[in-house]
Formats: C-alpha cells, structure tokens, sequence
C-alpha cells in the first residue's frame, strides 16, 4: 500500500508484462531485472530481456473491490518493442473494464521509457483516459536531454494526467527556466528520486533543489522519493544535534543517507495528485482530475468535491 514516509506513492504492482532490455546507461543498476533475479517466479521461464505476457494477470484489476493505485508493468514496459500491439490493447481494454464500476476507483499509473511508441499510441491513450478518469500517463527521465524528450512526446501524444518519473536522476537535468517550461502546461506530476543501494549514483543536491523549484514555478505537483545512495550531511541535522558540530562539519558534504530520510533542505515533498485525503473523514480518497473522485468511508462522501480539496 502507498506508504509515504518510504517514499512509496502507490498501493499494487500489476504486472502484465515483466521483462524489459536496456534503453542505456541509466539501465545499468535496473531493479526490476534485480529483483526478478532474486524471485524468478515473478517472471517465469526465460531471461528477462525477453518480455513475458502473462495472460492470466490481466483480470487482476477488475477483481479488487478497494480502490487502488496500480503501479503498472513496473517489472517491465508496456511498450516496449517486443510487446505487440495488440497485447497493449488488451491490456487497455483490462483498466477500461474497470472504469463501468463505480466502486473500483482504480488509479493507474502507466510509466514507459519507449517514448516514440508512446506518440504512437497517442490516440488510443486518450481514448482509454476519457473512459477511465484514473488512467495515467508517465513518462521515465534521468537527465536533461530525456526529460526534454519526455515532455515532449507527452506533449505530442496529447494525452492528458501526465507524470515524469525522475528516477534515477544521474545526470545534470539543465537549467531550471528550461525546466519549469518543458513542464508546464505538459506534466501533472513528478516524481523524483535518487538511485538507491550500494555504489548508487550519486544524485547532486543542486539538481534537486532545481527540479523542485521548476515544479513550484510550473505549478506542477512534486513528490520527492528519496536520495538515493547519498545525502547532503545538512539534512541529517536532526539526529547531528546530538554530536559535536566542530569546524569539520560541513553540510555540503555529501554522506550514505539513512534509511527513511526525505527531506530536501529540512522539508518533505509528499504532493502527489492521485493520493490526496478526504476533508470529512480524513481518509483517502483517489482523486481524478476530472472530478469524479469520492470516499468509500465517509457519509458525506457525496458531498465532496475535489477541487476543494486540492
Ligand atoms: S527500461 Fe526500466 S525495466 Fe527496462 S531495463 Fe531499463 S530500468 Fe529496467
């Protein structure tokens, strides 16, 4: 389940795809590849370049009751090269059968790194997302050049509720005007992190604090995963209280970041526009920017309306 103090910003894995090669150098430590490794089963028979269809995944969302947020092929790409078209469709067709239940709720967030299919699908997308207010659309970046490129193919495939994964950012993502610009008017959400585990590359602070800023200028919802590998020591203030600051203490310094630390210059960033609380009853509801959100807890449920709460 989301659980926002791990930096964790949705409920379920759907995986009906699992499998994925390389894009390039940001693959280099992929988790997904990693994680399948330790548990094969999640992929089945095959080495994981070679993308799997799993038939009998895909009912899985029409099947919960509980409206939730669905992480989808995070073990792979939907559209990656290997994956047919009308695999793609089905799986589609899978989120749109959801859509005539009104309990469901379900929230789907596609993420991709095969941009140039995406444009392709641009048609298609759209259509699934006017019938399912919960569908969507993110695009993977990991320094300036493809985060250019994924605004832009959001942009081109004209599709609406936009996320940019930043994760891992490895590189310089470019100058902050450049960046509030490629966002606005394109992208609804970012989520941002670093790369996690030993040898993870480290994510500078100053590329940060830009991409948090440009979000801010662009008014662009922002969630901020975590560091990754390292930290600036500044943001351990809390727990250096209790040691000595002499003249070596310097917070610029880059040090392993504990488990659990979020915070950029001592604030969390925890805005994510598909998780936001119902002001009655302080449960979660699953909001969609086209207002058809509601609580399943509440009594006044009915009464509610998103952009109140937003
Ligand atoms: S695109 Fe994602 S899933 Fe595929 S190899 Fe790269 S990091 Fe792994």
């Amino acid at each position: 389940m989301i659980d926002l103090d791990r930096g964790r910003y949705w409920d379920e894995a759907w995986n009906p795809v699992t499998g994925c090669s390389p894009v390039g150098a940001v693959c280099e430590r992929c988790w997904a590849r990693a994680l399948v490794r330790r548990a094969p089963k999640l992929h089945g028979p095959g080495p994981f370049e070679h993308p799997r269809l799993h038939d009998d995944r895909l009912s899985a969302p029409s099947r919960r009751r509980k409206p939730t947020v669905f992480a989808v092929c995070w073990l792979g790409d939907l559209f990656h090269e290997r994956v047919p078209d009308a695999w793609i469709q089905r799986a589609l067709d899978a989120i749109s059968s959801t859509a005539a239940v009104r309990s469901h709720g379900h929230t789907y967030l596609v993420l991709t790194k095969r941009r140039h299919r995406l444009v392709d699908w641009g048609n298609r997308l759209r259509a699934a997302q006017a019938l399912v207010p919960g569908l969507w659309i993110g695009v993977s970046a990991w320094d300036g050049v493809s985060l250019a490129g994924a605004t832009s193919a959001l942009a081109a495939a004209g599709v609406q509720r936009t996320w940019l994964s930043v994760e891992p950012l490895i590189t310089d993502p470019g100058p902050q005007d450049e960046i509030a610009q490629a966002l606005e008017s394109t992208v609804g959400q970012v989520v941002l992190g670093g790369e996690t585990g030993p040898g993870g590359r480290t994510m500078q602070p100053s590329w940060v604090r830009r991409i948090r800023d440009a979000c801010r200028t662009a008014g662009v919802s922002f969630f901020f995963k975590g560091w990754g590998a390292r930290c600036p020591r500044a943001e351990l203030r809390e727990s250096l209280r209790e040691l000595p600051l002499d003249e070596t203490y310097d917070p610029v310094a880059l040090v392993l970041t504990p488990r659990g630390l979020r915070t950029i210059d001592g604030e969390t960033h925890d805005d994510l526009a598909w998780h936001r609380t119902c002001r009655s009853c302080a449960h979660v509801i699953f909001d969609t920017t086209t207002h058809v959100a509601f609580c399943n807890t509440c009594e006044n449920h009915r009464n509610w309306h998103p952009k109140e709460n937003s």
